[in-house]
């Protein structure tokens, strides 16, 4: 399949008046046409900034994009034109947020939202836009569409603007969605419901989906690659049945056995110790290693970069091999 996106070795720091926040140390990831990518990580990881810089949405100041490449097939939109970013933005990569009220404008009805991006961007007639959103929206599966476009935001509920949102976000048919944590503020049942149709709308158009999500749990089903991020590093990055079957960095491992299962009754779950560090002062050597429970003295000295262990997979981890056999 096609690849789309091309991340490579993002390096972005914030400015602040408490010194440079360090929020992206060299991330490099790829999407393919049809695939899901799962980018997993704790608040705080980078997987935001990364795909807010994507987008050429990252507030500047106070981020700078130090070093790096984002390649949208092959072309590099770090360097190209505002114009040319704004082209790309919407029709070819497009973004929804956990937030869906912060996204819709309270002021407009649903259905005035989408015609307008229609009008707008690609020229239809307010006839043709409003017939298109009423389709989008029974896309979405949004019941009585014809008579819901018509409603204001704050008259859906949370799953339903959600709903509301992705079909937003798909009114210019993009080949890349980015959802960045799109079911955290809602309720269980709710976020099976929105994944579910993230994952039969990815399927259908064969578009690139990028999930970003802290939690694992979410991702084993949907995702195809995984991408474990930890202080603005990749630290994993691995087939979904090979990451479960084995992970390869000691804080895949750590977030797997924080997991609840089904299987084990009476379980007793291992949580991580301490915090993720601060970006401003990101400790020498391995960043995880204050929390590692595998380090060993050359941890705290030597960055370990990511690197090759077979089947596609890499690891940000001095024992990678190590680890992963111990653990298959
Ligand atoms: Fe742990 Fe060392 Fe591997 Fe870092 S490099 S994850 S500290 S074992
Ligand atoms: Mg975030």
């Amino acid at each position: 399949n096609e690849l789309l996106l091309e991340v490579e070795d993002l390096h972005v720091e914030f400015r602040t008046s408490d010194g440079v926040a360090n929020v992206l140390n060299g991330v490099g990831y790829s999407v393919h046409a049809g695939e899901t990518l799962a980018v997993l990580g704790e608040s705080g990881s980078g997987k935001s900034v990364t795909a807010q810089t994507v987008m050429g949405i990252l507030d500047m100041p106070p981020g700078v994009i130090t070093a790096g490449a984002v390649r949208w097939r092959g072309e590099d939109l770090l360097t190209a034109s505002e114009e040319r970013r704004r082209e790309v933005r919407g029709s070819e990569i497009a973004m929804i947020f956990q937030d869906a009220l912060s996204a819709l404008n309270p002021v407009f009805t649903v259905g005035f939202q989408i015609e307008e991006q229609l009008r707008v961007r690609l020229g239809m007639s307010k006839k043709d836009a409003r017939k298109r959103a009423i389709e989008l929206l029974d896309t979405v599966r949004i019941p009585a569409a014809e008579r819901r476009i018509k409603d204001y935001p704050h008259q859906f509920s949370g799953g339903m603007r959600q709903r509301a949102m992705i079909a937003m976000s798909l009114a210019l048919d993009p080949d890349l969605l980015i959802a960045d944590e799109p079911t955290t503020a809602l309720d269980v049942t709710v976020q099976a419901q929105i994944m579910d149709l993230l994952g039969e709308i990815q399927a259908e158009r064969k578009m690139g989906l990028v999930l970003i999500t802290h939690d694992l749990g979410v991702v084993a089903e949907v995702a195809d690659r995984i991408a474990v991020m930890y202080a603005g590093r990749i630290v994993e990055q691995a087939d979904v049945v090979e990451l479960f079957r084995a992970p390869a960095h000691p804080y895949t491992a750590a977030l797997m056995d924080s997991l609840p299962r089904l299987d084990l009754k009476g379980q007793t779950l291992e949580t991580i110790k301490g915090l993720p560090p601060s970006l401003l002062d990101i400790p020498p050597g391995c960043p995880f290693h204050p929390r590692c429970k595998r380090a060993e003295a050359r941890c705290s000295e030597e960055v370990p970069p990511p690197h090759g262990i077979g089947f596609g997979r890499t690891s940000a981890c001095h024992f990678a091999e190590e680890v992963v056999n111990s653990r298959a």
